[in-house]
């Protein structure tokens, strides 16, 4: 019957339906007046957050530690890293760059209202080398309790360096972290087939609270920044995937469905991770030394959607409040979005905070960012979607180039389906 068909479907055509009921719901509760039954529909999405939360801690710390035990040479961890942070800086400027592009040829901030904003606190830029330092945690347990991805990234790599430098003595140590992690990931498996009802729960409360009417009057910023996401998608990522790791695409975008439209939702890359992390493995092959490091480094640092939406919306405020800009503001602007993407934590909302960064940087006033947050949850959805989906192409990319790509699993179509 209907309820088997739906049970024995595969997750991403799941969560497609999902995401397209869930739009269809919200705006007809909105178009009747009934915001209110949307806003109790959020509690099912809250609830499935609330779940895949819970499992980043250990799921990052425990398959860290078994990707580190179970790759004997250590140069190649170094080389993996290098290759992480030069890509996502490099793909992040190119992100801005085309923000500011599509920023000058939509022109969304000009005719618009600034009469309605408030003034706002300027967020001072934590100090690089603050965050740098930042990196080694003086309480790994600490760490776990706040959820500081940078410092369990670190503390999980010395720990398993350790294993592997202590040899036979360590063996059981290391067995039952291969053991554990056989059991994180069953449980990720569990709390991801409930992805479909959090899906449709968050995206009906979204479209009933909002309705059609929030797309109209900054209607040119959404476009603009959708558009954006979608052409440095398809074109940056989909354009390495295809020359540089020789690789079809098509099965890219496939295989990373899920991750994109869980995080399209949830507007959270941090939140998505246990998502993205079974993706990339399951559905693309990647091996789990690679994607164990990449991703949560990724999901921490790069966030190619959030620099370009702080390049379109310092555009906008700028011609919103007739301000012009030179080539030596457009380069600030570059520089100063790709350190506040770095530093912009892959939690909801977090990049309208940063945008005072990148509007003080080059002296644009503050209230910019009081009239982008009316909408900045349609923003948010698109700019958290692309940097997952960054972070993915990432692992793909070079997973590909270190051998850990297996390519059968690859050009393999979706595996993912609800447990039995
Ligand atoms: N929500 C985004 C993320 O988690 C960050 C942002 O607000 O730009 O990736």
């Amino acid at each position: 019957g209907f309820l088997a068909g739906w049970r024995n479907m595969l997750l991403w055509k799941q969560i497609v339906i999902a995401l397209v009921l869930g739009v269809a719901v919200g705006i007809v509760l909105n178009m009747t007046g009934n915001q209110g039954i949307a806003a109790s529909i959020k509690n099912i999405g809250t609830l499935f957050l609330s779940l895949i939360k819970m499992l980043i801690v250990p799921l990052i710390f425990v398959s860290l530690v078994c990707g580190m035990t179970s790759v004997s040479d250590m140069a190649r961890m170094g080389r993996i890293g290098l290759k992480a942070v030069l890509f996502y800086i490099g793909t992040t400027a190119f992100a801005i760059t085309i923000g500011l592009l599509l920023g000058t040829i939509f022109q969304p901030g000009v005719g618009v209202d600034i009469a309605a904003a408030s003034a706002m606190e300027p967020k001072a830029a934590p100090a690089f080398i603050d965050q740098l330092i930042g990196i080694v945690p003086t309480n790994p347990i600490a760490a776990a309790a706040d959820g500081n991805v940078l410092q369990i990234i670190f503390f999980a790599m010395m720990f398993g360096l350790a294993i592997n430098l202590v040899g036979d003595a360590g063996k059981p140590v290391r067995d039952f972290f291969e053991s554990l992690n056989s059991v994180i990931l069953k449980l990720t498996e569990i709390v991801i087939s409930f992805a479909p009802y959090g899906v449709f729960a968050l995206i009906a409360w979204v479209a009933g609270t909002y309705g059609l009417d929030l797309l109209l009057p900054l209607g040119t910023v959404i476009a603009a920044l959708y558009l954006g996401c979608i052409l440095h998608g398809l074109l940056v990522y989909g354009g390495l995937i295809t020359l540089v790791a020789r690789l079809n695409p098509v099965r890219f975008f496939q295989g990373a469905l899920e991750p994109m439209i869980v995080s399209f939702t949830s507007t959270s890359s941090s939140g998505t991770l246990p998502v993205t992390l079974t993706a990339v493995q399951k559905n693309l092959g990647v091996d789990r030394s690679v994607a164990s490091f990449t991703l949560p480094l990724g999901a921490t640092i790069n966030m190619d959607g959030t620099a370009m939406y702080q390049g379109v919306a310092a555009l906008f405020v700028a011609q919103a409040f007739g301000v012009d800009l030179g080539m030596s503001e457009y380069v600030t602007i570059v520089m100063t979005a790709t350190l506040a993407s770095i530093g912009t934590a892959g939690v909801p909302g977090a990049g309208l905070v940063m945008l005072s960064l990148v509007l003080t940087s080059v002296g644009l006033p503050l209230e910019g960012v009081a009239i982008v947050a009316g909408i900045d949850r349609i923003l948010d959805m698109a700019r958290t979607s692309l940097n997952v989906t960054g972070d993915a192409a990432c692992t793909v990319l070079i997973a590909k180039s270190e051998g850990q790509l297996d390519l059968e699993a690859y050009n393999t179509p979706h595996v993912l389906a609800t447990p039995q």
